[in-house]
C-alpha cells in the first residue's frame, strides 16, 4: 500500500503539539511577520510518530543490517556515545556562553585534540571542519597560506592520484589550486615516474590517501613523501581511511604534513543521514601557526587540587575560521567517548580486526570475483562486478540483488580505475557469521549471473521500493507532497 502523504491525512483543527506555559511577558508581533495561513497538515502526535517511524523502517541502516559501503566505514555506532552526547552539560549549552561556564566542554575538546595528535603523530589539531571534505579544504588552505607566507606564490599545483576520492580534486580546485592527476602503477601504488615529472618549483603539494581507495597500503609512500618534500611541496593525507591504521602507523611519523580525520567514519559517530560529520585536521610543527582559530588551549595550568582552566587561542598566522562556532560539538563527545571506551590498546585492536575482516572476505571471494589488485589489503578491497561469461550483468545489478539478501550494497563504480568496481569495507564490528552470510550471498549471486541473469537485472525484489530509474530519479526530483522539481537549465 502506498504511504499516504501527510496533507492527505490532515483533518482541520487536529492539534499534535502543546506549547509550554508562557513565562515571559507577551509582545505583539509586527504585522508583516504574522502569517494568516500556513498550509501545514493538521495531525495528532500519534499520526506523526507512526508515519515517521514507518518511514524510518523502510530505510536500510547500520542498526538494521550489514552495511559494507567501501570508503565510508559504516561501523556500528555504540549507544553509549549517544547517552554521553545527550548529557545536559553537553547537549544544553550554548556556544556563546562564557568560557568559565563551559569548562567541561572545553576540557573534552582539548582532550580530543590531544588524542588525535597522538593517533596521527601531529603537533596541532583543529576540531572545526564539519566533515572530511571541509577538512580537505582547510588543509589545502593551510598549505596555500604556508607557501604564500614564504613568498612562493608560484606554488599552485596539487598532485592527486587517479584512485582518489572525488572530494580531493574538488576541494583543491575550490582553493584555487591547479589539479594534476598522477597515475597508479600495476600494484596500485603511486607511480613514481609519473610523480617525478611533476616535481618542480610550481608544486604546492600532493594529496594522497593511504591506504588508498583500493584498500592498499601504498608501498611507495616514503619515496612519494621524500620526492614531494625535496621539491619544496607539502604532503596532504586524506585520513578518511584511518580505520586501518589506529595505533599501528602514525601518518605524521611517515612525514605527512597535514591530514583530516573523519570522526564519523573511524570514530563511530553516525553519518549518512544519521547526523552531521566532523573532520578535524592535524598538522605538523611547521604548520601549527596557520590552523583555523579558535583552538582550545590550557590558559592556566592546574595542580593536585584545582583543575586546569581552558580557553581559546588564535594561532598567529591563522587562516581564520572555517566553521561557525566550534564545529559539530556533539560529534566530538561521541568520538571522545568511543576513544575512552576502547583505550589505546583497544583502538589498535579496532584496526587489526578491520584489516583481518577485509582480508577474510577477500580470501573467500577472490576465486569468484576478479580482484584486479589482489594483494594483502588493509580495511577494504575492490572487486570487479563483471564476468566474461555473464556479459549483460553489471556491478549495479549485483548490488541491487544483494539488497534482496538484506545487505546494503558495497560502493559501486569507485575508484574509477577499476571497471565495474565493487568496493567492500566490512569494518571490525561485524561477526564472522555476518561476513560468511555476506560472502555466501555474493557467491550465490555470481551463480545466478550465469543461470538467471534476469533475476539480477530486475532486482531488488524484496525491498519496499523496487528498481528505480536512476536517470529519471536524478532529473525529476520529487522532494515533497507530490511536487516535482523541474530541472533548472
Ligand atoms: C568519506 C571520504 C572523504 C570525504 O569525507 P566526508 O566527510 O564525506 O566529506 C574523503 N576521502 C575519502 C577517501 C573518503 O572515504
Amino acid at each position: 500500500m502506498p504511504e499516504p502523504d501527510l496533507c492527505e491525512l490532515s483533518v482541520p483543527n487536529r492539534i499534535g503539539f502543546r506549547f509550554p506555559e508562557v513565562d515571559v511577558p507577551c509582545a505583539e508581533l509586527p504585522k508583516g511577520l504574522v502569517r494568516e495561513h500556513l498550509p501545514l497538515p493538521e495531525l495528532y502526535e500519534l499520526d506523526v510518530i507512526r508515519r515517521y517511524t514507518r518511514l524510518s523502517q523502510l530505510n536500510h541502516a547500520i542498526d538494521t543490517g550489514y552495511y559494507p559501503l567501501g570508503s565510508c566505514t559504516m561501523k556500528y555506532n555504540p549507544k553509549i556515545n549517544e547517552e554521553m552526547a545527550r548529557l545536559a552539560g553537553f547537549a544544553a549549552v550554548h556556544p556563546l556562553q562564557p568560557v568559565q561556564s563551559v569548562q567541561g566542554c572545553l576540557a573534552l575538546m582539548y582532550e580530543l585534540q590531544e588524542w588525535l595528535k597522538e593517533i596521527g603523530g601531529f603537533a596541532g589539531v583543529t576540531l572545526q571542519p564539519a566533515a572530511g571534505a571541509q577538512g580537505e579544504l582547510t588543509g589545502i588552505l593551510i598549505i596555500r597560506a604556508y607557501h604564500k607566507d614564504r613568498g612562493e606564490l608560484q606554488r599552485t599545483k596539487i598532485l592527486i592520484p587517479d584512485s582518489a576520492h572525488g572530494t580531493n580534486p574538488a576541494t583543491s580546485a575550490m582553493s584555487g589550486m591547479t589539479v594534476v592527476e598522477i597515475k597508479s602503477d600495476e600494484r596500485g601504488n603511486t607511480d613514481l615516474d609519473s610523480l617525478r615529472k611533476q616535481c618542480d618549483e610550481t608544486l604546492a603539494g600532493i594529496m594522497i590517501t593511504n591506504p588508498n581507495t583500493l584498500g592498499l597500503f601504498d608501498e611507495n609512500i616514503e619515496e612519494v613523501i621524500r620526492l614531494v618534500h625535496e621539491a619544496g611541496g607539502l604532503v596532504y593525507g586524506d585520513g578518511a581511511n584511518m580505520n586501518a591504521l589506529l595505533g599501528i602507523v602514525r601518518p605524521g611519523d611517515l612525514g605527512i604534513d597535514v591530514l583530516h580525520f573523519n570522526l564519523h567514519k573511524t570514530f563511530s559517530t553516525p553519518h549518512g543521514g544519521g547526523g552531521p560529520g566532523s573532520g578535524p585536521v592535524g598538522v605538523c610543527d611547521k604548520l601549527v601557526d596557520y590552523l583555523p582559530s579558535p583552538i582550545v588551549t590550557i590558559t592556566q595550568e592546574g595542580d593536585e587540587e584545582t583543575p586546569p582552566v581552558y580557553g581559546f587561542y588564535t594561532p598567529p598566522k591563522s587562516i581564520g575560521r572555517v566553521k561557525s562556532f566550534h564545529g559539530h560539538f556533539g560529534m566530538m563527545v561521541r568520538a571522545y567517548t568511543y576513544m575512552l571506551m576502547h583505550g589505546k590498546e583497544g583502538l589498535r585492536k579496532v584496526s587489526e580486526h578491520a584489516v583481518l575482516n577485509a582480508n577474510y572476505l577477500r580470501a573467500r571471494l577472490r576465486n569468484v570475483y576478479h580482484i584486479p589488485y589482489d594483494r594483502i589489503c588493509m580495511h577494504e578491497f575492490v572487486a570487479e562486478g563483471r564476468w566474461e561469461d555473464a556479459p549483460e550483468v553489471r556491478a549495479l545489478d549485483i548490488s541491487k540483488r544483494l539488497m534482496d539478501f538484506g545487505f546494503h550494497p558495497p560502493t559501486n563504480y569507485f575508484p574509477l580505475i577499476v571497471h565495474e568496481a565493487l568496493m567492500i569495507e566490512p569494518t571490525e564490528t561485524e561477526s564472522k557469521q555476518t561476513l560468511d552470510a555476506f560472502a555466501d550471498a555474493l557467491i550465490r549471486i555470481a551463480e545466478e549471473a550465469r543461470t538467471n541473469p534476469d533475476l539480477l537485472k530486475s532486482a531488488p525484489h524484496h525491498t519496499p521500493v523496487g528498481r528505480v530509474d536512476e536517470v529519471k530519479a536524478a532529473r525529476d526530483l520529487i522532494l515533497a507532497c507530490g511536487v516535482s522539481v523541474e530541472e533548472d537549465t
